[in-house]
């Protein structure tokens, strides 16, 4: 049984039958989890908010250039 890193609820799949880069989904709390690692269980929570926004991103950072 594995719980869920958030709420700690049971996520209902076992341990044995995961494999690296799976995705859970909490169904208590809604949060994603992949599957970084599986010896010993390793879950990173998932956020899909981030990732798409790289251009505003690159607009802010183009301030200042100490290089
Ligand atoms: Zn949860």
């Amino acid at each position: 049984m594995v719980l869920c890193p958030e709420c700690e609820s049971d996520l209902d799949v076992e341990e044995e039958e995961l494999d690296e880069g799976e995705i859970l989904s909490c169904t208590e709390c809604g949060s994603d989890f992949e599957v970084v690692g599986v010896e010993p269980l390793e879950l990173t929570k998932v956020s899909d908010e981030d990732d798409d926004d790289d251009e505003e991103d690159a607009k802010e950072s183009d301030e200042d250039g100490d290089y």
